[in-house]
């Protein structure tokens, strides 16, 4: 008989080495492609309520697959702690992601903390959050009331067949509309809402979504399908690139190009001729943005990742549990982040893709979106 195979959640990773000499942080790090650290993702739980066929796959994230347990993940105290050291770093922004972000109790506690602290030049940060929306409309005054700032919620149809096709769990486009209404409402906006787009499943949605969302207060991004993780079985042929998605709706509403808001945004900006709002393209496969990309990434249990495509990361609560102070912390990140040289979807081809798979590259809800 076939020996089981049982996919588990928890990753290879190195402990970081602590630099002997131990140095105060400027603010100002950057890597070895001159790219400083300006936003960092945390993902809050490896866990979600939905099986996007491009995410969690039903086959492997079944009744066998073995989540994290609660003491592997890091504590709401760990990870402000963590926070703090990487804004002294420069980061600015901090979106919350997963897996589903508000499946973690009490996620508004955390959000609390994090509002509460303060950039590098005394602003307030930048504090958002990644959500299916399934639980949105319950939970976005709470959201609000904890210090959230905005949401980003993922659609990826408006006809309903489709999306529970996507989403495989039955879950309703209408109960995903409430919710961003009611975040709306209560002034978790502007709203960015994502659809990821896999070719010959939701790109016939592309039209309808952007016809749907066209002058309302919210911004619809189309994202191209991406070779994250190794389980979605991901073939560049379902790779819709932007450039066909802006081919298809300027056919019935004409596009034009808009600036970038700053250095390093991921969404190339196109707005809509007659006035009507605008759309964002998200091309990583089809247009690397490596050279502008200043995100780091902490996964659910503490793992450094400088790369959405690495296979290993670089395990920070190591770090916190042996007892390592702050100084020792910051000193171990400055020389991660100045080691840095990932540009993974600058050098993606279909081959890199199939060896990456293999080398068993990290999944997209342990370590966030
Ligand atoms: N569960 C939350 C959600 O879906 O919004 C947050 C986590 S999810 C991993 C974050 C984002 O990653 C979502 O917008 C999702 O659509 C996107 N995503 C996941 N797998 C992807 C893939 N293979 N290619 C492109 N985007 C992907
Ligand atoms: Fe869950 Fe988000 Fe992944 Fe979909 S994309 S399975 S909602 S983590
Ligand atoms: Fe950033 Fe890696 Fe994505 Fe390039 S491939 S944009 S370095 S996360």
């Amino acid at each position: 008989m076939a020996e089981k195979i049982i996919m588990m959640t928890a990753q290879r990773g190195d402990t970081p080495v602590v630099p002997s000499i131990l140095e105060t942080p400027t603010g100002l790090l950057s890597d070895r492609l001159a790219r400083p650290l300006h936003d960092l993702r945390i993902s809050v739980t490896d866990r979600c309520n939905f099986r996007c066929v491009y995410c969690m796959p039903k086959a492997v994230f079944n009744n066998e697959y073995q989540y994290l347990p609660h003491t592997s993940l890091l504590s709401f105290e760990e990870i402000t702690r963590i926070a703090k050291l990487f804004i002294a770093h420069g980061v600015e922004k901090i979106r919350l992601t997963g897996g589903e972000p508000l499946l973690r109790k009490n996620i508004e506690k955390l959000i609390g903390m994090l509002a509460e602290l303060k950039t590098v030049s005394g602003k307030p940060l930048d504090l958002t959050l990644t959500t299916n929306a399934s639980l949105l409309a319950r939970k976005a005054q709470s959201l609000k009331d904890a210090g959230l700032q905005r949401v980003t919620v993922s659609l990826d149809a408006l006809d309903n067949a489709t999306f529970q096709r996507m989403n495989d769990v039955d879950f309703a486009v209408e109960d995903v509309l409430k919710g961003i209404d009611v975040a709306h409402q209560v002034g978790l906006g502007p709203i960015k809402v994502n659809m990821v787009v896999k070719g010959g499943m939701n790109d016939h949605e592309i039209v309808p979504m952007a016809r749907y969302f066209r002058g309302t207060p919210y911004i619809l991004r189309f994202i191209e399908y991406m070779d994250v993780g190794a389980s979605n079985g991901w073939k560049m042929d379902e790779v819709i690139p932007s450039a066909e998605v802006a081919r298809r709706i300027s056919a019935e509403m004409p596009l034009e190009p808009v600036a970038a808001n700053y250095t390093g945004e991921t969404a190339s900006r196109w707005r809509y001729v007659d006035g009507s709002g605008e759309i964002g393209l998200i091309s990583s496969v089809s247009q690397a943005f490596c050279s502008d990309c200043t995100r780091a990434r902490l996964s659910t249990e503490g793992k450094l990742y400088t790369c959405l495509f690495a296979t290993s990361g670089h395990d920070l609560r190591a770090l916190l549990r042996e007892g390592r102070d702050d100084a020792e912390i910051s000193t171990a990140l400055a020389h991660l982040w100045r080691q840095r040289e990932d540009r993974y979807s600058e050098l993606r081809t279909s081959q890199t893709a199939e060896l990456r798979r293999s080398a068993n590259k990290v999944e997209m809800s342990y370590i966030g979106g």
